[in-house]
């Protein structure tokens, strides 16, 4: 019997990252035949991670492999920006990559996301073709590819241009929306941000989690535009929207499920902000109130407020013990009793916003939460914190309509709790809320068939390689997309 084809997938740190690599391993091995290498860069203790990672429930040729654990401590410090330590991290491990490709016996490709590009070198010595699985929007990857370009010709930084910065052939992105990673060219975010970027057009192609329907702008402009003609830009794929399908499942997120069964349709908000995102203490409070004036049943992921970092991200360890209770206004939790459940730090989200019940989602809107909500019909109050949020906000409120963000008082620096009720109440049972849920649902089905398509081109792709007797591992291109 002819060995299957072996392909390594190596995503950076942060479930945000994990997540969307791993369904795509899961689905090369279960639709499309493939043997699949999974590293892990490890950082700190993820119990989220580890639960993820370690379902039992995985096919027999997804191996998980942890990497060995690079030793930062003479490398970071606690003052390392949270970006800074992530990149470090990856390239400390990676120093180790090498032999354990050689080990595999070298597989016949490797997919990298965005943050890992010091593998491409690596794969290049062992003659090992490296394709990109870009994590985020095609707008995003199109300005990313754009960066170095406007890194040369632009004196003085971008936030402070007089228009808002503009990728060849896509939206212009305004100024204050920018991703924080290029809103200070003088950090080191800033410099390992255009690092990464600027190696993109080195793979053999580029894996986006997205479709055409929901992002034509940019996707059109990536294959037609001659800048990135000539940049040149590798092939671009849309293979989304590739979400979690199936999550394992704790006794207690079950008992979530058993709740959400007893609501009626539509009523409850979930209201979680990514794997790592946190609220100052004063919002926390005002959010707090806001949800409870507006009397809708809700699921509340908590996480402790910390007052000047909103973007524990990439290193949120869930070991820390989180007791709601302890910051969450007095009394709250006994006011609210029967219309919403307060979990701390994580929630089964998919779960929950395919179940029935959900009517809306209060999200961060990184990347992944909204592709979840969108697969399942469920419209957005949108509250972006960190990396490309705003950018992405922008979209779904302005472009697609699915979304509404609350804004804050002139001159105040949090959102108030009567916006909060507001923006709730005009979502969960407001006829602006009806029209979104009406425009999510349209989504729905469109990324269903978006993904029936991708996943049947290349299932018939990877037929015509057997068909015509190429050797998978001769040419991994073929059948990946
Ligand atoms: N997630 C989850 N439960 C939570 C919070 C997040 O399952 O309580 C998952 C979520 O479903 C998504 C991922 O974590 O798949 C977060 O990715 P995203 O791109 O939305 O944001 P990031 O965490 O990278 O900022």
């Amino acid at each position: 019997m002819a060995m299957k084809p072996h392909v390594a997938l190596l995503p950076s740190p942060g479930m945000g990252h994990i997540i969307p690599l791993f369904e795509l391993a899961k689905r090369l091995v279960i639709h499309h035949g493939f043997r699949v290498s999974f590293f892990v860069i490890v950082t700190e203790p993820s119990t989220a991670q580890n639960q993820f990672l370690r379902s039992p429930s995985l096919p027999p040729d997804l191996n998980v492999i942890y990497l060995p654990q690079a030793d930062m401590s003479s490398i970071v410090t606690d003052e390392t920006p949270v970006f800074d330590r992530l990149c470090l991290t990856v390239r400390e491990t990676l120093r180790s990559f090498r032999s354990v490709l050689v080990e595999l016996n070298r597989p016949s490709a490797l997919i990298i996301d965005i943050f890992c590009t010091d593998a491409i070198d690596i794969c290049n010595e062992l003659s090992i073709p490296t394709y990109s699985f870009f994590t985020a929007s095609t707008a995003l990857l199109a300005f990313s590819l754009y960066l170095p370009k406007l890194d040369r010709e632009v004196q003085g930084e971008y936030v402070d241009l007089p228009e808002p910065v503009q990728a060849p052939g896509c939206k212009p992105i305004r100024t204050e929306d920018l991703l924080d990673q290029v809103r200070n060219r003088k950090t080191s975010e800033y410099k390992w941000f255009l690092f990464h970027v600027s190696r993109l057009p080195m793979v053999a192609g580029i894996f986006v989690n997205t479709w055409e329907d929901f992002e034509p702008v940019p996707l059109k402009s990536l294959k037609e535009n001659p800048f990135f003609h000539q940049l040149p830009t590798p092939p671009v794929h849309p293979v989304g929207p590739l979400i979690k399908v199936d999550e394992p499942m704790t006794a207690s997120d079950a008992e979530v499920l058993t709740w959400l069964d007893k609501q009626p349709s539509d009523s409850v908000l979930l209201v979680a902000l990514g794997s790592g995102g946190t609220l100052s203490n004063e919002q926390f409070t005002e959010f707090a109130w806001g949800l409870e004036l507006s009397q809708k049943r809700f699921i509340l992921v908590a996480r402790k407020p910390i007052d000047d970092d909103v973007a524990g991200a990439f290193f949120n360890s869930g070991s820390e013990v989180n007791k709601p209770v302890s910051y969450l206004p007095e009394g709250f939790m006994r006011r609210t009793e029967g219309v919403g459940l307060v979990l701390p730090s994580w929630a089964p989200q998919v779960a929950v916003l395919r179940h029935r019940s959900t009517g809306g989602f209060l999200s961060h809107c990184g990347w992944n939460s909204l592709l979840e909500s969108i697969v399942h019909g469920v419209p957005i109050i949108a509250w972006p914190l960190y990396a490309e949020q705003k950018m992405n906000t922008r979209m779904l409120v302005e472009e697609v309509g699915v979304a509404v963000l609350p804004v804050a008082e002139p001159g105040k620096r949090v959102i108030g709790r009567k916006e909060i009720e507001r923006v709730v109440r005009l979502l969960m049972e407001g006829d602006e809320g009806k029209v979104m849920r009406r425009r999510a649902r349209e989504l729905q089905e469109s990324a269903r068939k978006a993904l029936n398509y991708a996943l049947s081109f290349s299932v018939q792709l990877s037929m015509e390689a057997t068909a015509s007797n190429l050797s998978p591992s001769q040419n991994p291109k073929d059948l990946l997309i």
